[in-house]
């Protein structure tokens, strides 16, 4: 008898994890990688959340909370969804868990039937489908490309819903495309959905603050309050606070759904780390106006990265709203050859071409349902995107 489950063979490693452990360890071996494959801040924990961390611990933050969140946090949410989002929730619409990554999956295994089917617009992060398939479901794929701004259309989603639909996935700003839906495209939707009460809508909001060129972020439960009640907004403090490694993030939804989650919970992690939520709680209570440096900088990087690469050896980089990535178009390089004789087949030979060849870690689009491209993050230093950008380049005239 085999020891692993079959079901583990439906998925595969976190692609965006993998790759930012592999740009990680050529590192701590020495090389000379440029890392374009982290999708997490470079920016330190602001101190203030760091020091109410280190508080935390003395006074005794060392134990057991409960299962889905502190009544402190909680309450830090409901006022964040509030005041940020204009949602008027309750603590008992709200649950705390390791990461948004960790709501994701509860959510998914609390609902997910065999069979049922997840709307998930393409280019998407990578996690939606393997936990959805994980869960017995079906990921039933959208494709957005970039002649679309990488954005379903309502007409696309009418289309994708069948009686077996239970969730729709949005996700803005987006991973991989930094694509933002307007208040009138999520009205769009809305409209769609009315005559598909099965559905619930799973908003991943967790890229809000990320957003360029005095664009807004809108949350589908305000623009369509008459759906709060079928929609789950994710959300956490990972990207905003620059906290990933405290894990935890946080939803709001109906209370039934909640509920299961904290059940599902208990059973699983027993609750977030005390200490980490106690830095939660300080990050969200706390001020934000760090942020408006730490979104110009991105902002800068992002016009550089746009600069080197759109247009230059064949590269087609479109301008991301929002998020810190950038989904470029490698198109015009497969089917070519490398100096050393390999043949770029498809967006995986060119994102290891880049890594051996070069020394620049990226995320093949194969990772998120688009190809051929490849994703560069671009949290990092304006020296690393000098010089990744210049080494792509040059990789790119090499080919044959
Ligand atoms: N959603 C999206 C779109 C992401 O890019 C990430 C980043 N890992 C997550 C959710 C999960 O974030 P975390 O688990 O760190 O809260
Ligand atoms: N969300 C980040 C990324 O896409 C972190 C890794 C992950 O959780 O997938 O790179």
């Amino acid at each position: 008898m085999p020891l692993l489950a079959k079901r583990l063979d439906l998925i595969q490693p976190s692609p965006s994890v993998s790759a930012m452990n592999r740009a990680k360890t050529l590192a701590a071996a020495g090389e000379d990688i440029c890392n374009m494959a982290a999708g997490e801040p470079d920016f330190p924990t602001p101190p203030h959340i760091v020091e109410a961390a280190a508080r935390a611990m003395r006074d005794g933050a060392t134990r057991y909370t409960a299962t889905d969140g502190t009544a402190a946090l909680k309450n830090a949410i409901a006022a964040k969804f509030e005041r940020e989002n204009h949602l008027a929730v309750t603590t008992a619409n709200i649950s705390v868990a390791s990461g948004a990554k960790q709501i994701i999956y509860n959510a998914f295994t609390c609902t997910i039937n065999a069979g049922d089917e997840v709307i998930v617009p393409a280019p998407y992060w990578v996690s939606y489908p393997d936990i959805v398939k994980l869960n017995g479901g079906v990921p039933v794929f959208v494709t957005a490309p970039a002649e679309q701004r990488f954005k379903m259309t309502q007409q696309q989603l009418a289309d994708a819903l069948t009686p077996r639909t239970k969730w729709l996935v949005l996700n803005s700003p987006n991973n991989p495309s930094g694509a933002i839906y307007s208040e009138g495209e999520l009205r769009g939707f809305a409209q769609v959905l009315r005559d598909h009460p099965q559905v619930h809508v799973m908003t991943d909001d967790i890229y809000e603050h990320l957003i360029y060129d005095g664009l807004v972020h809108s949350t589908f439960a305000h623009v369509n309050p008459d759906l709060a009640d079928r929609t789950l907004t994710i959300n956490g403090v990972s990207k905003t606070y620059a906290m990933t490694g405290f894990r935890i993030g946080y939803a709001s939804g109906p209370v039934e759904l909640i509920k299961a989650m904290e059940k599902l919970q208990s059973q699983s992690t027993s609750n977030p780390a005390a200490v980490s939520q106690a830095a939660a709680v300080a990050a969200l209570n706390g001020p934000l106006s760090f942020f408006a440096e730490w979104r110009n900088a991105y902002k800068m990087r992002r016009d550089r990265v746009v600069a080197l690469l759109h247009g230059k050896a064949g590269l087609d980089c479109p301008t991301p709203d929002g998020a810190f990535y950038a989904y470029v178009s490698c198109a015009t390089q497969i089917g070519k050859t490398t100096l050393g004789g390999k043949l770029i087949k498809d967006d995986s030979d060119f994102v290891m071409y880049l890594l051996d060849d070069f020394k620049v870690a990226t995320v093949q689009g194969a990772a998120y349902g688009i190809s051929p491209a490849f994703r560069i993050s671009f949290a990092t230093s304006m020296d690393v995107i000098e010089k990744a950008c210049h080494r792509i380049i040059h990789a790119c005239k090499a080919l044959r």
